[in-house]
């Protein structure tokens, strides 16, 4: 008989010590910088009301056999938010702290960064709730295919583009995209491979993907840099997380000089005021699992992480780090969302009072979903961009949503992430007025 307990199903586990319980209601925070751009824009109020909920809301219970014979039941997630301007778009989080209203803001904040980036996509975001730290590669790609094969036809390429996010990674959605084909019993199979982003290359991703976003952090704080004549050449930064996104953005940053001093990721924190070298620290976390015992940096704990004197903080992990409690002990000029959502809204407020400028997470980690267009956009093509080509493209698309940001900032008066709200709302409403309300 089937051992299937449902009360093995996947449960938080406590928080670790290192990292403060969210101060905020995540997908409270996503409305409300929404709403304040929508009165900026003076949003039509049906409008408003259409883009305060997400459209579809889909959870799955599904059941996987683990590497014991023993069955598991997990609990996944797929919130599409708006498709008014193109496809749904987002990324799949494999974590023990998903849950609906995370992924609901989530979803909402990828509606708003591709509308500002001017990308044809709308805002998704799914994920799973547990930790594939604790799986086996075996146990993953059952849990991903069950997943996949869970959510059907509420996904594909002309539908919705899933992407990976926090614990999922290119293998993942190779997985996931081999499932689809299989399951789309479609006899040209290639058509399909853009229902996902962020593959491995060899498997019809696109070169530059892996560091995209990580680059895209990069060259926004160029554009911040030549704004108001900064000099990166030996500027300091402190990283919160150091996955895909942190640890690119390190590497990418110190090439221009600039300095990495502390990192935190969920198993600790270290500093090295002469620096910590970014490859060094990543193969040691490839190798242990996190920072914790990094012999290059001595252990600090999460006061000193945020205390830490830096020219740039940039926290790339989870949501509502920067809040009441740690936004106060920060000592930098600039703070640039590689994670989406790590700032509440008293965070924001302290910073702002404390003259801290925010380049906001739907503009600085939007390099991921840029490159995920250009990879949807060679899969439906068939073709294969060099990577400087990429490169050079996604520069061009991030200087140019910088100073759409910056020109908005200026003549509307408000900051960089209402700036932002406001573009996206902007293109979003003309759609809305050409097209209409349905029905
Ligand atoms: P990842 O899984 O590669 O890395 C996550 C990192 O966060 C790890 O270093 C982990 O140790 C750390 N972390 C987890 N919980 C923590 C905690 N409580 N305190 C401190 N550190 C903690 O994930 P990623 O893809 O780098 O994503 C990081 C953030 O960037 C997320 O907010 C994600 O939504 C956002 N983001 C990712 C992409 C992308 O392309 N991967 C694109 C845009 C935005």
């Amino acid at each position: 008989m089937l051992a299937l307990n449902g009360n093995r199903q996947e449960t938080a586990p406590m928080a670790p010590k290192e990292s403060a319980a969210p101060a905020a209601n995540v997908f409270e925070v996503a409305q409300q910088q929404l709403y304040r751009a929508a009165e900026v824009v003076q949003l039509d109020p049906a409008i408003r009301t259409i883009l305060s909920q997400p459209k579809n809301e889909l959870i799955v219970n599904f059941p996987v056999r683990m590497d014991d014979g023993s069955y598991r039941l997990f609990k996944g997630y797929r919130i599409q938010h708006s498709n008014i301007m193109g496809p749904y778009k987002g990324g799949v989080r494999y974590h023990p702290h998903v849950h609906l209203d995370e992924v609901k803001a989530l979803a909402a904040w990828m509606t708003m960064k591709c509308a500002l980036m001017e990308i044809p996509f709308g805002g998704a975001k799914g994920g799973v709730k547990f930790d594939p730290r604790q799986h086996s590669r075996d146990e993953l790609e059952r849990i991903t295919r069950r997943f996949t094969h869970a959510l059907g036809s509420n996904i594909g390429p002309n539908y919705d583009i899933p992407a990976p996010d926090m614990g999922t990674n290119s293998q993942t959605m190779v997985w996931m995209m081999d499932t689809y084909m299989n399951s789309a019993g479609q006899t040209d199979k290639n058509a399909l491979r853009g229902v996902v982003t962020g593959k491995s290359p060899t498997s019809g991703g696109s070169l530059g993907r892996e560091h995209a976003t990580g680059l895209g952090l990069v060259y926004t704080i160029q554009e911040w840099a030549a704004e108001t004549g900064f000099n990166l050449d030996g500027a300091t930064f402190a990283v919160q997380g150091y996955g895909n996104v942190g640890a690119h953005a390190a590497r990418i940053l110190s090439r221009m000089g600039a300095v990495l001093v502390a990192v935190q990721d969920h198993t600790g924190a270290i500093r090295n005021t002469e620096g910590v070298h970014p490859q060094r620290l990543s193969k040691y976390v490839q190798t242990v699992g996190g920072v914790a015992g990094y012999p290059g940096g001595e252990i600090i704990d999460r006061r000193d992480f945020f205390s830490t004197p830096v020219d740039i903080f940039i926290p790339a992990a989870m949501e509502m780090q920067i809040n009441a409690d740690t936004a106060p002990l920060m000592r930098c000029k600039l703070v640039v969302e590689g994670a989406n959502g790590p700032t509440d809204l008293d965070g924001e407020r302290i910073l702002a009072d404390r003259g801290v400028t925010v380049l906001p997470d739907i503009l600085a980690n939007a390099g991921g979903v840029t490159v995920s267009y250009f990879e949807w956009l060679q899969n439906r093509r068939a073709e294969q961009w060099t990577e400087e080509d990429v490169e050079l493209r996604l520069e061009r698309m991030m200087q140019r949503a910088y100073a759409t940001m910056r020109r908005l900032r200026e003549e509307r008066g408000v900051d960089n992430r209402t700036a932002c709200h406001v573009h996206a709302l902007s293109r979003i409403q003309a759609v809305y007025h050409e097209r209409g309300i349905f029905p």
